[in-house]
């Protein structure tokens, strides 16, 4: 059987999660699997999950555990034969824990930014609420201010964004995602990166992976806890 490879990507809001996670997804043929996708494409097919999620999503809160959970398992179920990355989920202890009964991750990212660049990135951050395409005013601006490139849709910034909000969010990201990043590290799957830029992490990821990808047996998923 094929070597099967499944990791986990952690970071706060700002944190350039989006932006490594398809790096890695393209430069190791991993299945991109990303949380707040599934949630937003449930919201635009009106099904419903996405009435039930739409008013968390739209302000930025975490989902409840339960939903997340429904949304997520039987999707990775599905792709018990395949090596993937997943952006997003776990977020909380109660998903890893459900995660966990699904299957077993062979590594965990985490992306640990200084509360300084976070900020900065996130005060001028502009997202496309369909798709979830994120722009910076400062480094990675529209082409044509307050307009998505594609769809020409307005931007908007997330109130949580705004400086105000700033400090609360990041403190609650931390606060949630503690007990996870503790699990990950006593089973021995975390890995944490440290840095103010993406393009000087980035390296030092994708030479853990090289490594770990061609050398780490894998088996597949289980079937989850009744
Ligand atoms: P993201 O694209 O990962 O930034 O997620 C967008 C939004 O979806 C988040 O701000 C949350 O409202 C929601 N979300 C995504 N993943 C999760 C999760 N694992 N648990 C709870 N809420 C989530």
């Amino acid at each position: 059987m094929a070597k099967l490879f499944r990791a986990a990507i952690m970071g706060p809001p700002g944190s350039g999660k989006g932006t490594i996670s398809k790096r890695i997804a393209e430069s190791f043929g991993l299945q991109y699997l990303s949380s707040g996708h599934y949630l937003r494409e449930s919201i635009a097919a009106n099904t419903e999950a996405g009435i039930l999620v739409k008013r968390y999503v739209e302000r930025g809160l975490l989902v409840p555990d339960n939903v997340m959970t429904r949304l997520m398992v039987p999707r990775l179920e599905q792709l018990r034969n395949h090596s993937w990355l997943l952006d997003g989920f776990p977020r909380t202890l109660a998903q890893a824990q459900a995660l966990n009964s699904v299957c077993e991750l062979d590594l965990v990212i985490s992306l640990n930014i200084p509360y300084e660049t976070l900020k900065d990135r996130l005060s001028d951050r502009w997202i496309h609420p369909a798709s979830g395409r994120v722009y910076n005013m400062g480094f990675n601006p529209p082409q044509v201010q307050g307009r998505d490139d594609i769809t020409g849709e307005p931007l908007i910034q997330h109130e949580d964004d705004k400086p105000e909000a700033l400090v609360a969010r990041l403190r609650h990201y931390k606060d949630v995602a503690k007990p996870v990043i503790d699990l990950y590290k006593s089973q021995g799957i975390l890995h944490s990166f440290s840095g103010t830029e993406t393009d000087r992490i980035w390296p030092y990821i994708s030479s853990l992976l090289s490594a770990k990808i061609d050398t780490q047996p894998s088996t597949p998923c289980q079937n989850p806890m009744p």
